[in-house]
Parts: structure tokens; C-alpha cells; sequence
């Protein structure tokens, strides 16, 4: 197989942990394929690539400029496209995050191939790669055989687990491509509060409408503080303007799929699910055993939040401090 292209994120700088998963993605594929694993960073020019050390690349080539300090999708998928034709990689990896779900399309058309969006398993078989997706609300998962010259594949966070390999890639300068861009970010915004985004998050503890009072939701985050993690939350909560529209989990929210999702006093609606039913270990606290969250839930506590949540915080607390 021919060479395999990374396209990394990085934010203010820093390469993001996505990007080290993607990379673990599709190591293994080309180890057995022959190919190399290229990995390019478009950013400013103070971008740091050190992180890239050991996650499995083999050349990383940075594409820096203060023109590339922010997003600018015309000027990022143009070179991303011409690093894919120079690398001639076979397959493009971009992560499936907001940035990424806005950059793949616009890389596979420049490229002239196909998209497989927001994969969790990649793997080489008999007959080419194999991927799989989550589809219908993730109630079933789709396999895309990927049988053109070239593909672009959209990894999902927190599906793949970053390698700690111990080599250093090379390290090679390209220029940004020239285009006209249509468009043009000319400011981002940040939230008051840079709180850890909900998608990119390894742990996720969401709240809903059995929190009775937005004030409730502090005990939302103190779990999640104690576990290391993001808040996330229902649309019903959403809604009701006890919490932002961007912590929101579900068909009209995020998709996340981290290592653990604790559901507090959310009833598990189809909608709430479409988001979160791909976590790896699910744990719902909801006073009524019959909630629908319980059918997807690998440990169920039925009980009241008010006196779990405070209980579980203390206890994680004590085991982190020990
Ligand atoms: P509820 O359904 O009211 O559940 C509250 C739960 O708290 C109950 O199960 C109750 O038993 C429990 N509870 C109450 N008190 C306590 C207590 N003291 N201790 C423990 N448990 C307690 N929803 C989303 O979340 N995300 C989406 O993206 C989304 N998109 C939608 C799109 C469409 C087109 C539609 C129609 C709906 C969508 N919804 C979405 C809404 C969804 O259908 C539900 O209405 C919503 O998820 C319910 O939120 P909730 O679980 O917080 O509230």
C-alpha cells in the first residue's frame, strides 16, 4: 500500500490528542501494509510538533504561516490536498471533530475521492480496509469496504488509543498552497469558561431535568472534576437555559464516545442515546428503575442523585488521594 497521510489539529499551537489517535488508527495498517505515516500540522508559526514524538509518525511536515493561525478551511484543505498528492497517500485521516467534520469533505473533493465519515475501527482485510461506522442513531453499525485508489476517513475521539512508541519522526517544512479563498475566519471566540469539550473528552458526566434547579448542576461538576472530566447534558436542561447549547449530548447535540459516561438523572430518550450509546462503559444514577437509560447502561445505581452524586465524588476523591 502506498503512504497514509494524518492530517493533525492543533489548537493555539499545540497538536490536540485526536490527532495521536488518529495516527494509532492507522499504524498498525500500514506496518502491515509497508507504507509510511505522514502527518501534517497547518497552524501559526509557532506550533509545536514535539508532541507528535513517539505517536507512531514517520515524517511530520508542518505547513505554518500567520495566514494558517486560524481555520481557514479553503487555504487548510488545499494543503492538505497537495501534501495527500505529494505523500501520494492512499488514505487522508482527519479526526471527526467540528474542525474536522468541516475539513474532510472539503479535502475528498479537492481529491476527487470518496469520504467515510466518523469511523471507530479501521482494519486491513483480505480484500483492502475495512471500516466501521455508527449509523441510525448508532442503534446499528455500518462496515465501509474502502475500495478506491485513495480515501478520506474521519476518525472518531476517543475511539483509538494514542501509541507511546518512542520514536522521532522527521521533521520537514512545506509551503502553505496558494488559493483564493471564498471565505475567511477572521476571529474566534472563546467561551467565558474554556471548559474541556464534551466530544473530545475520555470521561463525560451529563446531567438532566432530575437535577430539579440549574444550581444542582455544581454536583454534576464536582463528579466530573473529581474524574478528570467534561459536563455534559440533556437537551431538556439545554432548553431550559440551565446550560449551554455546546455541552449538550445527543441527536441534536454532540456525539461523544468516551471511555466512561455517567448519566445523572437523565431518562435515556432515543434522542439522548443517538449521542452517548457508543461510550465504552456507561453509568446511570436515576431514581427510576424502569428509565430507559438502564437498557444501555453497563452499571445502574436507582437511587436518588442527591444523595449518590455527593457520595460517589467524596469516594473518588479519597481513591485519588490515596
Ligand atoms: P427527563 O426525560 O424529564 O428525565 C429526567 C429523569 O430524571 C427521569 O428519568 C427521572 O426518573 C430522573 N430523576 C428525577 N429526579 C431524580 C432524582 N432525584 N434522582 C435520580 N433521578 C431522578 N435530548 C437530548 O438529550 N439530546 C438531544 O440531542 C435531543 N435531540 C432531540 C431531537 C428531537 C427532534 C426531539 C423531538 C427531541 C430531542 N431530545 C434530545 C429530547 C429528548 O426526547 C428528551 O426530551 C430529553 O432527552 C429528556 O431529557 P432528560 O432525560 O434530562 O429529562
Amino acid at each position: 500500500m502506498a503512504n497514509v497521510l494524518v492530517v493533525a489539529e492543533q489548537r493555539d499551537g499545540a497538536v490536540k490528542r485526536v490527532s495521536m489517535e488518529a495516527i494509532a488508527a492507522v499504524r498498525s495498517v500500514a506496518d502491515v501494509s509497508g507504507g509510511a505515516v505522514h502527518v501534517l500540522v497547518v497552524g501559526p508559526p509557532a506550533t509545536a510538533t514535539d508532541d507528535l514524538t513517539g505517536s507512531g509518525a514517520d515524517t511530520v511536515f508542518r505547513a505554518l504561516g500567520d495566514e494558517a493561525a486560524l481555520y481557514q478551511a479553503d487555504l487548510y484543505a488545499a494543503t492538505a490536498a497537495a501534501r495527500a498528492e505529494a505523500s501520494d497517500a492512499a488514505l487522508v485521516l482527519v479526526a471527526a471533530t467540528a474542525l474536522g467534520k468541516d475539513l474532510a469533505p472539503r479535502i475528498a473533493a479537492r481529491l476527487g475521492c470518496g469520504l467515510v465519515a466518523d469511523v471507530s475501527t479501521l482494519e486491513r482485510s483480505d480484500d483492502g480496509l475495512v471500516a466501521t461506522r455508527a449509523v441510525y442513531s448508532a442503534k446499528a453499525m455500518m462496515t465501509v469496504r474502502l475500495t478506491g485508489r485513495r480515501s478520506v476517513v474521519s476518525v472518531r475521539p476517543n475511539a483509538f488509543t494514542p501509541l507511546e512508541r518512542g520514536d522521532a519522526p522527521s521533521v520537514e517544512d512545506m509551503a502553505l498552497a496558494s488559493v483564493s479563498a471564498r471565505a475567511r475566519t477572521v476571529r474566534v471566540e472563546q467561551p467565558e469558561q474554556a471548559a474541556l469539550d464534551v466530544a473530545e473528552a475520555s470521561v463525560v458526566v451529563s446531567g438532566g431535568r432530575g437535577l430539579k434547579e440549574p444550581a444542582h448542576f455544581a454536583l454534576v461538576e464536582e463528579l466530573a472534576a473529581a474524574l478528570g472530566g467534561a459536563v455534559g447534558a440533556s437537551r431538556a436542561v439545554v432548553d431550559a437555559g440551565w446550560r449551554p447549547h455546546a455541552e449538550q449530548v445527543g441527536q441534536t447535540g454532540k456525539t461523544v464516545s468516551p471511555s466512561l459516561y455517567v448519566a445523572v438523572g437523565i431518562s435515556g430518550a432515543v434522542q439522548h442515546l443517538a449521542g452517548m450509546r457508543t461510550s465504552q462503559v456507561i453509568v446511570a444514577i436515576n431514581k427510576d428503575k424502569d428509565a430507559p437509560i438502564f437498557k444501555v447502561a453497563d452499571y445502574g445505581i436507582v437511587g436518588d442523585l442527591f444523595e449518590i452524586v455527593p457520595r460517589l465524588t467524596e469516594e473518588i476523591r479519597t481513591i485519588k488521594e490515596q
